[in-house]
């Protein structure tokens, strides 16, 4: 989808003036561009005539860069359909607060839990999750792994004693789907009051395909706990039966908000409109990988950029404000004041720093324009900053303090410590320094520009 939106504004950009005729044949590509990232035809169709009139219509002012108008009525409209302002999460005024999560199998609602229960966590919640996911024998252990990896205590319903696969009820029933998952959403719940835990989150069982059985057993659930929110999780790739997916769980569960999954991947727009239109809810929050840190909340006008391929800017700033220390910050700022030299200890930090936001690649692939690029970030080798790493690990505490005091037989020595060579070893101690000059000069010339989490 972007790329082909990009080439059509780069045709744009280089008119002057817009034309009817230059309208319609903009919308034309942005029709086919919203089909081949897999929107549905009645969303196209709705999209492309809002954006038709307005660029016919009176708002064209002949005095403003017309490409820009286009683009800007373009965004004004996805933003609308993807949902307009953010919302957030509703908490229950009576603890605790349900939060239900329905959606086909593996569209990635169990990982989600543990996102979800993590981050909240991280703004001082406590949260427990609840494994009303009794369909597949895995299931269970799949969440407690989950809730694990999250910090996060699991409820589940009492094993049997063959392998620990086996689930009976709360109630002691057993059913042909080793357990009864109402019953265990409602012992959850129970037990979340009696433990104090302010938030549940109650994961269930999917399909492969809507099917009725799946939807009466979401909407019992539903019933017997009251949820106060029905997350609704969709993966962001699964084109265009998204439409026919969102629909039946909105008839037939009634969702309060919606998940996109798997925004990592290449399919980054078609879903996420389609969802939002036919469900009317909210897109809430974004998964973007398998990672329990790899989770947004969804900001429908970011959304709209990536869609637009401008890049998600904002969310790569808020990330890299996460990531990196403010006192860290406030003393590079300081270094960078007095002119002070750059170490290699600082380097350090500011790459565990750039670690903690993700993965290198998911950071190249929120950049600007970086849609038209996605050859070269796929051929990036992560490795390579990791053979820095070990590089700069295996320099003693003076060395990194005082690199040019790096000679040739502690060069040897760092190259043999990191499994490296030593033109490696000078290869990155040139470019330090050449970096560390480079910082001297801006810091005189007041401040580095565009570099998130940095100051001034
Ligand atoms: P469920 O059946 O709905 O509970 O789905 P799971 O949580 O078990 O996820 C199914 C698969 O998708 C697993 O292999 C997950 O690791 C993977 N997955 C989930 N969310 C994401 C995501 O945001 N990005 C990627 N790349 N993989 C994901
Ligand atoms: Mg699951």
């Amino acid at each position: 989808l972007s790329d082909r939106l990009t080439e059509t504004f780069k045709n744009l950009r280089s008119k002057g003036r817009l034309s009817e005729s230059d309208v319609n044949k903009t919308i034309r590509d942005i029709r086919l561009a919203l089909l081949d990232a897999d929107v549905a035809l009645p969303v196209v169709k709705e999209f492309t005539h809002a954006v038709r009139e307005r660029a016919l219509g009176a708002e064209v002012s002949e005095a403003l860069n017309p490409a820009q108008q286009v683009v800007k009525i373009v965004n004004d409209e996805l933003v609308g359909i993807l949902g307009g302002e953010t919302r957030t999460l509703r908490f229950a005024k009576q603890p605790p607060t349900v939060i239900m999560l329905a959606g086909l199998q593996g569209s990635g609602k169990t990982t989600l839990a543990g996102k979800l229960a993590h981050w909240l966590k991280d703004q001082g919640h406590t949260p427990v999750l609840v494994a009303a996911d009794l369909q597949r024998p895995n299931a269970v252990t799949q969440l407690e792994v989950v809730g694990e990896r999250a910090g996060v205590p699991v409820f589940a319903p009492e094993r049997g004693n063959v392998f620990g696969h086996d689930v009976v009820t709360a109630t002691g029933e057993g059913t042909r789907s080793h357990g009864d998952p109402v019953a265990v959403s409602r012992a959850g719940l129970e037990h979340a009051r009696r433990a104090q835990h302010d938030v549940v989150i109650v994961d269930t069982a999917g399909r492969l395909a809507i099917d009725a059985d799946l939807m009466h057993q979401a909407a019992d659930i539903r019933a017997a706990i009251q949820p106060d929110e029905v997350l609704f999780v969709i993966d962001a790739m699964i084109g265009q039966a998204a439409v026919e997916t969102a629909h039946a769980f909105q008839e037939g569960v009634d969702v309060t908000g919606v998940v996109l999954t798997k925004l990592d991947g290449d399919a980054r727009g078609g879903a996420a409109l389609s969802v939002a239109s036919v469900t009317g809810r909210p897109i809430m929050f974004a998964s973007t990988g398998e990672g329990v840190k790899d989770f947004e909340v969804f900001h429908p006008d970011r959304m709209a950029s990536r869609i637009l391929d401008m890049g998600d800017v904002l969310t790569l700033i808020e990330q890299a404000e996460k990531a990196f220390d403010r006192s860290q910050a406030a003393e590079m700022e300081r270094k960078f004041l007095a002119a002070e030299d750059f170490t290699f200890d600082d380097f350090l930090q500011q790459m565990a720093a750039i670690k903690k936001m993700g993965s290198l690649k998911s950071i190249l692939g929120m950049m600007p324009g970086m849609g038209q690029m996605k050859a070269q970030i796929d051929a990036f080798d992560e490795r390579e900053f990791d053979r820095v790493e070990a590089m700069v690990r295996s320099m003693t505490p003076f060395e990194r303090n005082h690199p040019k005091q790096i000679n040739g037989s502690r060069r040897a020595r760092i190259a043999k410590g990191s499994g490296t060579s030593t033109s490696e070893v000078n290869q990155l101690l040139e470019r330090f320094g050449e970096a560390q000059k480079m910082m001297k000069q801006l810091a005189r010339g007041g401040g580095l520009p565009g570099m998130p989490g940095m100051p001034g």
